[in-house]
Formats: C-alpha cells, sequence, structure tokens
C-alpha cells in the first residue's frame, strides 16, 4: 500500500484498530467523490494483511478493514482475512467494514450469514439516495431495488449494517421528493443506524464538472434543512434505529433514536432552520 494513501474509515471507528485490506476504489465513478481519484485498485496481498494482524494488541475487541469497499475482495478471501483475526486476535468480537450494494449482490445470503459467523458483524453501505434518477445521475452504480434486496439479504443473514444517505445529492427542488423517497427505501429493510451526509462538491469530481457547466444546481441550507426534516418525518423503523448527523460533511449535528426521539429532533433542525433565516 502506498505509504502516501489516504486512509478513510467512518468517524464511530476512529479509535478502532485499522487493517488495510484494499487500496483504492474498485468502482471510482460515483460523481460526487473524489476519495480515490488517481489512486490504482488493488487488493492488499493477504500476507500483508495477516502481518497487521499479527501486530496487533493480543487483547484487541475490534477491527475495521480499511478500504473503498472490502468486501468486493470476495468469499473466500473475506473468510481468509476473518480467519487470520479469529486466529491472532482471538479477543475480537467486531470486525466492522465498508461495503457497496454492487458487492454486496454477488454474495449469497448463505455466504453473508457465513462471514457474520465468522466474525464479521458491522457494514457501512452507502445507499446515497432512494431515487433511481439521481443514482443514476451520479453514477452510483446500483438501483434502488437491488439496494432493498441487498439489505434484505443482511437481515435474514443477520448482519448489520449502517445506511449512509447524502442530502442534497438531488440538487435544488428535489430535497423533499429525495427524503421521501429515501424514508420509504429505509422503511423496507433493518437497519441498525441512519448517517447522513451533506452533498459537497469537490475539486476535480464530475459532479464539480456539471455545476460549472451549469447542469447542476446544489440545493441552498433551507432546502437541506427541509430534507433532513422531511427525512425524520418519514422514517418509519419496524425496529429502533439511530438517526445520526454528526459526520463532519453536515450543516447540524443532531443525534437520536428513532421512533421515540423523532420530535425531538425535528424540534431541533427547526430550531436550527429558525437560526438561519
Ligand atoms: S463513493 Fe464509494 S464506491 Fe463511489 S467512487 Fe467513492 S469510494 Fe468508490
Amino acid at each position: 500500500m502506498d505509504g502516501r494513501e489516504t486512509i478513510y474509515y467512518p468517524q464511530d471507528e476512529m479509535n478502532q484498530m485499522l487493517i488495510p485490506v484494499t487500496s483504492g476504489c474498485p468502482y471510482n465513478r460515483c460523481a460526487f467523490c473524489s476519495m480515490y481519484k488517481g489512486v490504482p485498485y488493488r487488493q492488499i496481498p493477504l500476507s500483508e494483511v495477516e502481518k497487521q494482524i499479527i501486530y496487533g494488541d493480543l487483547y484487541t475487541e475490534r477491527i475495521f478493514l480499511t478500504g473503498a469497499d472490502p468486501v468486493a475482495i470476495g468469499f473466500d478471501a473475506m473468510q481468509h482475512v476473518l480467519a487470520l483475526v479469529r486466529k491472532h486476535l482471538p479477543y475480537c468480537a467486531c470486525v466492522a467494514s465498508y461495503a457497496s450494494v454492487r458487492s454486496l449482490a454477488v454474495y449469497s445470503t448463505e455466504e453473508l450469514s457465513a462471514l457474520h459467523d465468522a466474525g464479521l458483524r458491522l457494514l457501512y453501505i452507502g445507499f446515497e439516495s432512494g431515487l433511481d434518477r439521481v443514482l443514476e445521475s451520479v453514477d452510483k452504480g446500483h438501483r434502488v431495488e437491488t439496494a432493498i434486496e441487498q439489505a434484505k439479504k443482511l437481515n435474514q443473514a443477520r448482519l448489520q449494517f449502517n445506511t449512509i444517505l447524502i442530502y442534497g445529492i438531488a440538487g435544488l427542488g428535489s430535497g423533499i421528493e429525495n427524503a421521501v423517497a429515501s424514508a420509504a427505501m429505509v422503511n423496507q429493510f433493518e437497519t441498525r443506524k441512519v448517517i447522513t451526509m451533506n452533498l459537497k462538491v469537490f475539486n476535480g469530481t464530475i459532479l464539480e464538472q456539471r455545476v460549472h457547466r451549469g447542469e447542476f444546481f446544489p440545493a441552498d441550507g433551507a432546502e437541506r434543512l427541509a430534507e433532513i426534516r422531511t427525512l425524520l418525518e418519514y422514517l418509519d423503523p419496524a425496529r429502533p434505529l439511530e438517526f445520526d448527523t454528526t459526520h463532519p460533511t453536515n450543516m447540524i449535528k443532531i443525534r437520536g433514536t428513532l421512533p421515540q426521539d423523532k420530535d425531538r429532533l425535528i424540534r431541533e433542525v427547526q430550531q436550527h432552520a429558525q437560526q438561519m433565516s
């Protein structure tokens, strides 16, 4: 792995042991993403992964596998990585990782269940939006129907996951529609947490070119707050889920459990909107 490459991980995992499994992104096409531009994709050899794991404290309880989409390495290699963790770090109770809808689609429910039993306990998945036309416009590489199918497979396999959504991604005037559709998507499966991110137009992305060409108009702050509020209003989880807007990109930092904290969270969004106006 190139020592100059930036390592990305969710803020919930910042204090965990990080084990690189892949470098770069196997897809690298999302119009809003600048994370792995210019970084060639490669799988880290399992011998190197093992060396990293061996360096770990024997009493490590939690590991985060780094890379844009470590599950893209396939079932056999994932099993191998998890077996290495079990062999060298026997007290590790949770291995977590990013995963894409595209890569998960290759796995059977039985394979996902086997990975769960081997120690993979939490995935972070970029669903981004519940609208097909938005997913298509940012070239996300999956459709809503496929995303729901993979989520239901994970539920059957008892493999927990966090759902990442991006507000502002639908552009000016479409935030409410996006929130309603994204909530309708999430309401169809069980997820541990909804993590929101705020769309940023990063330098060097296809999205930035579209903004410069006048093809994409970013939503303003008021619309983005209305989008968060609408998402909260329409989320109706079968089981309690955490709602978390504390990722650094967000314009408001709130956290709570749905459904019981729904009114409080909506109030906090409204208060923020009033302060802005
Ligand atoms: S958003 Fe994820 S899948 Fe898309 S290009 Fe970036 S790292 Fe790759």
